[in-house]
Order: C-alpha cells, then sequence, then structure tokens
C-alpha cells in the first residue's frame, strides 16, 4: 500500500519536473552539462545559431521541435487548413536547417540535430550525447 502510493506520488512529482514543464533545449543543456561538458549558447556569429556550440571540440548542437522543424516521427503532424501556408513555411524551415549543416560543415564543424522526441527519455538523450560528443571528427 505504502509502495503503491510512493510511486503514484513519485510519478505525480516526476510529471511535474518531467519535459512537461521544459523545452526539449532545456533538456539537451541540462543532459550536457550533467555529463561535465562545457558550451556556448547560440552563437550568432555560426551559420543557423546552433543552439548548443562547443568550440574545442567543434561542434555544434541543433534542438530542433518536431512539428516546426517536420522530423520524420509521428509528432509531425501536418494542419489540416491553411496548407498552403503550412507547406511553405514548412519548406522554409527545413531548406534554412540544411543550409546551415552544410554551412557548418563547409566552416570544418561538425553539427548535429537532436530532435524534440529524443529529449523525453533522459538516459536515451545523455547516450546520445554522449555518442556525439565522444566521436573524434
Ligand atoms: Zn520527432
Amino acid at each position: 500500500m505504502a509502495d503503491t502510493l510512493s510511486r503514484v506520488r513519485r510519478s505525480w512529482l516526476m510529471g511535474r519536473v518531467g519535459p512537461k514543464n521544459t523545452t526539449p533545449e532545456m533538456a539537451v543543456r541540462k543532459a550536457v552539462h550533467r555529463l561535465g561538458y562545457r558550451f556556448r549558447l547560440h552563437r550568432k556569429d555560426l551559420p543557423g545559431q546552433p543552439d548548443l556550440v562547443f568550440p574545442r571540440l567543434r561542434k555544434a548542437i541543433f534542438v530542433h521541435g518536431c512539428f516546426w522543424h517536420r522530423h520524420d516521427c509521428k509528432k509531425a503532424t501536418f494542419p489540416k487548413s491553411n496548407v498552403e501556408y503550412w507547406s511553405k513555411k514548412f519548406h522554409e524551415n527545413v531548406d534554412r536547417d540544411t543550409k546551415a549543416l552544410e554551412k557548418l560543415k563547409a566552416l570544418g564543424w561538425s553539427a548535429t540535430v537532436i530532435w524534440e522526441c529524443q529529449t523525453i527519455n533522459s538516459d536515451e538523450l545523455s547516450e546520445r550525447l554522449v555518442g556525439i560528443l565522444r566521436e573524434t571528427p
């Protein structure tokens, strides 16, 4: 009985401090911080202003919302009205993202996108980040 109660309470508490109250970007920042990496935010001098920048590693991370940046997942639903407006908007976003990644690559940076839906499970997120940040260019 006590166990059940505490489990319920714990999940309630976790729900309160979990992904619902944090943006995907905050989740990534927190996870990177926990892994002990230092980073800069939104460097304006780099193409696309990456969300997290690791100058010494010459690596950059974009944290993209699945809907706005059209991830191939079920979060990227397509609005039923104003179809023309949305397809234009989405096309512009994806185009901008692609160009930023290409430009960064040309400048010798290794840039990675972390999708909103990949930030929900913090263990998986940390694993992904370790993979990104450890990998040598
Ligand atoms: Zn997604």
